[in-house]
């Protein structure tokens, strides 16, 4: 007899707050056989997680190391095939910045069948939650999305700095500390506006949100100053501007 193997779900969480999980996240929370997850998706979505379900941290599985994508992959693969749906939590939603979609190739090529459930993005709802919308009619009509932190093993960057240094929309920077004096001076290189203003928004939408205002020529160093840490999303751009009127959501 054949086992019949299991599905697995790529389920965005959301960015923290639990109220933001969607309904079909949660559903599947709920009634999850295992669930692979990191740290991203954060305690009060994590502690939802039902005590029957078994619970699979990729961040130190195995010993104490973190995984490394492939084994990431290589442990949903095997749990779908022993029979088992899988609920792989990623923070956010799954295809954004989230290398869900090289899981999801993976588990095609496996033969696996699997469903995507899209989550809010942080992109979005972060800087929501901090009194500033990413698009605004008088400002910013347009929005790019970026990465921070590439992979450090890439030569050469896929970034064109000096095209964003033009890009006269909002800026939302992923994965973005470590790296924000270097982005900040490439975009200052390339000539964007120094007093361009700047939001840093530390764990949006959980409890212990911190946002700090600042303008492209500071931001680094109030960064350093207040030790900000990930996961944290920077946000260029005119809009931060609204955070003084419409106020920060208070998380509770
Ligand atoms: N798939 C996720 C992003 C994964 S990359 C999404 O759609 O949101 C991880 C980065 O997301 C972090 O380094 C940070 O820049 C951002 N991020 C995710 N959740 C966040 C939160 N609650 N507050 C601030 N930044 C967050």
């Amino acid at each position: 007899m054949t086992l019949k193997t299991g599905k697995v779900y790529l389920v965005g969480s959301g960015p923290g707050d639990p109220d933001l999980l969607t309904v079909k996240a949660r559903r599947l929370i709920d009634n999850a056989e295992v669930v692979v997850y990191d740290q991203l998706p954060g305690k009060a979505i994590l502690d939802l997680i039902p005590k029957t379900a078994e619970k699979i941290d990729a961040g130190k599985y195995a010993g104490n190391h973190t995984l490394t994508q492939d084994e990431i992959n290589a442990v949903i693969v095997q749990k779908a095939k022993e029979g088992k749906n899988v609920l792989r939590l990623k923070g956010g939603d799954p295809y954004v910045f989230g290398r869900g979609g090289e899981e999801a190739e993976e588990l095609i090529k496996a033969g696996l069948s699997f469903e995507v459930v899209p989550g809010i993005t942080s992109a979005v709802a972060v800087p929501a939650y901090a009194g500033i919308p990413i698009t605004h009619r008088e400002s910013n009509s347009m929005v790019t999305f970026i990465t921070g932190h590439e992979d450090p093993t890439k030569d050469e960057t896929g970034l064109d700095w000096e095209l964003l240094a033009k890009f006269n929309g909002t800026l939302v920077i992923f994965m973005g500390v470590k790296m924000l004096e270097r982005n900040c001076g490439e975009l200052l290189k390339y000539g964007m506006n120094p007093k361009t203003p700047v939001a840093l928004i530390e764990r949006g939408t959980r409890p212990d949100q911190r946002v700090t205002i600042g303008t492209l020529d500071n931001i680094a160093r109030l960064a350093v100053e207040r030790d900000v840490k990930a996961p944290a999303l920077t946000v260029i751009g005119n809009v931060v501007n609204l955070h003084d009127i419409l106020g920060e959501q208070i998380v509770r």
